[in-house]
């Protein structure tokens, strides 16, 4: 029995950025750490994400003066999340997760600043605040990573400036509002990218050597795991469990063609992602219709394993039927989705189904956006998945949607060719857009219309659009008298697929407030842990806020570190 090939007192499973903190966290506190990551390279969805982290009553917000306490945010959380998440979760994510963060910026080289202006997604809830609670990752230089850069999981096009160059949300949120001074930043960022072609040519890559984001969590996760030696084995598939006498004590994994037994003398942190790379689980638990392909993850990564292997012990799950939603974008010859989220606010552009109908507020929270695309499919015979989003050639002009940049930047004539007719429909009217996308041509008239007039009076009479703070956080300031909402009045018009996507599954195993995983008659199964996407979450059916789903990743990563070490 004892044919392990390796022992350490806790083996992660994952390299996300809540596994990467659960394996610091370990460290930190004296216990001996593998890392196990099945892609060549580390750092998961988390590594192309925003890598913004939702955490209330964080200390940055304090030290700019802002005002938020433990007891205002469960008040915010409480009457979001319901009684759908047991409260001593939801408790200890309310003290755990300040702490974590404070000691990261103490202890490692993750560094957050406030996104003061980041406002929580549910504004007409009790206790939510206009921004402060969100945090967004500093830049990060990466020649800290010396030859650890290339195993790094690159960042996502949508997510960076012309494709290629970092910036912080803080700065797209300042280009896409277009606040003051933001064309004279874009052009900064530009210059420092351009100027550093030297670190390119040395590093053999195009990569900005100041990555931002998710990208730059990740990166300092990762150093900060280098400078305290922590093993991660890449190309490692975590594949079973190992348990002892009711306990977990260890993994099975592949690493080069061989099975490998792998001890972990403490206990297993599993922190592999979701399922949602998994059609078959995809069909077996989510709604009807979905697809890998509308997922904004990285192909092939988090396709359910740990779910699988715990639930072999008999873990129990919850909130399966659950994505982190978000509307996606299809472009040929990329290997995932584009989620669509700062777009939808912009003015001048509408979504709608195939009777050409509104059924949102185009504005919404990704997740409650397509929470509705898939209620309305059902209401409309299966004419939502996909929906349309439709602008004229002005909101073409001024703003992006997706990978079309606007064309004072990008016009027509230099996207790729290939886009046409799949990525983006075009013509010189509604009607004939209407025919070419077979979307019903009077009912889009007719919402065209209604919109126009919303635009000119300022009020969103069907969905409210732009009627609260956090709409307009990426509505033009410029535009008044709702900067989410202009006319639709200038040929030629435009109308692109927009799908049910995800940026990851919201449902898995059922873990108490240690994050230990429960087996169906709600004990603990000794020695095993789930934290972020492996885990259901503990945020339940919603999305309280611009990392909710990191935010609690990493702070159950370090909750789980601080329970294993008390064993
Ligand atoms: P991941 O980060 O995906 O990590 C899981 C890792 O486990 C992967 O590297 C995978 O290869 C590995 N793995 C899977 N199976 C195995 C196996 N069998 N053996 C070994 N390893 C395995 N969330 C926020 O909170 N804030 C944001 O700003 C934000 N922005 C986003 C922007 C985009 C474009 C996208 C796509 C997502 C965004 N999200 C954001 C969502 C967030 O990134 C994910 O929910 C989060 O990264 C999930 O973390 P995780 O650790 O569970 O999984």
């Amino acid at each position: 029995k004892n044919d392990f090939s390796a022992e350490f007192d806790v083996v992660v499973v994952g390299s996300g950025a809540g596994a990467m903190t659960a394996a610091v966290a370990a460290a930190d506190k004296g216990l001996s750490v593998l890392v196990v990551e099945k892609a060549d390279q580390y750092g998961g969805t988390s590594a192309l994400s925003g890598g913004g982290i939702w955490i209330p009553n964080n200390h940055y917000f304090k030290a700019i003066g802002g005002n938020d306490s433990e007891e205002l945010a469960w008040t915010y959380l409480k009457a979001a999340v319901g009684d759908r998440v047991d409260e001593k979760r939801l408790r200890t994510y309310l003290k755990k997760a300040p702490e974590m963060i404070a000691w990261l910026e103490q202890h490692t080289r993750v560094r957050y600043a406030v996104a003061e202006k980041y406002p929580d997604y549910y504004q007409d809830l009790p206790g939510a605040l206009a921004g402060g609670r969100s945090l967004d990752p500093e830049l990060f230089d990466l020649s800290q990573l010396g030859d650890e850069l290339h195993a790094l999981r690159e960042g996502a096009p949508g997510n960076m400036l012309m494709g290629r160059i970092a910036w912080t949300a803080r700065h797209a949120h300042k280009a896409m509002s277009k606040s003051r001074g933001w064309r004279l930043m874009i052009i900064g960022l530009m210059l420092r990218y351009k100027l550093d072609f030297a670190w390119r040519r040395k590093t053999g890559s195009r990569r900005d050597r100041r990555t931002a984001l998710g990208n730059a969590l990740v990166a300092s996760l990762r150093v900060s795991m280098m400078d305290r030696k922590i093993p991660l084995w890449l190309k490692t598939d975590f594949r079973e469990l190992i348990e002892e006498a009711g306990r977990v004590c260890g993994v099975v994994v592949e690493r080069d063609g061989q099975v490998l037994r792998i001890a972990a003398r403490k206990g297993v942190v599993l922190g592999s992602g979701g399922f949602e790379q998994n059609q078959a689980l995809r069909d077996k638990y989510l709604p009807q219709p979905n697809k890998v392909a509308w997922s904004a993850t990285p192909a092939g990564a988090n396709t359910g394993a740990a779910l699988e292997a715990a639930q072999k012990l008999g873990a129990a799950t919850d909130l399966m039927e659950w994505g982190w939603w978000a509307p996606s974008l299809l472009v040929p010859g990329e290997d995932r989705a584009r989620g669509v989220f700062a777009e939808r606010a912009f003015p001048g552009a509408i979504v709608v189904n195939g009777e050409g109908r509104r059924f949102v507020n185009e504005a919404a929270p990704y997740l409650e956006f397509v929470d509705a695309m898939y209620r309305d499919n059902t209401l409309s015979g299966g004419k939502t998945i996909p929906s349309w989003v439709v602008f004229d050639s002005k909101f073409r002009f001024n703003y992006a949607m997706g990978p079309l940049m606007p064309a004072q930047i990008m016009p027509d004539s230099r996207l790729r060719k290939e886009w046409l007719n799949k990525v983006y429909f075009k013509a010189d009217s509604l009607d004939a857009l209407a025919a070419q996308i077979g979307v019903d041509a009077a009912g889009l008239k007719s919402t065209v219309e209604r919109v126009n007039g919303f635009a000119r009076t300022g009020k969103d009479e069907d969905f409210a659009r732009g009627g609260n703070v956090f709409d307009r956080y990426y509505g033009d300031s410029n535009i008044s008298p709702n900067p989410c909402l202009a006319p639709m009045e200038k040929g030629p018009y435009y109308a692109m697929p927009m799908y049910a996507g995800d940026i990851g599954t919201k449902g898995g195993l059922l873990t108490d407030e240690h994050a230990r995983v429960l087996c169906e008659s709600g004990e603990p199964i000794a020695g095993l842990y789930a934290i972020g996407n492996t885990s259901a979450s503990v945020m339940g059916t919603t999305y309280p806020g611009a990392g909710g789903t990191l935010g609690p990743a990493m702070t159950f990563g370090y909750v789980a570190a601080g329970h294993l070490a008390e064993q």
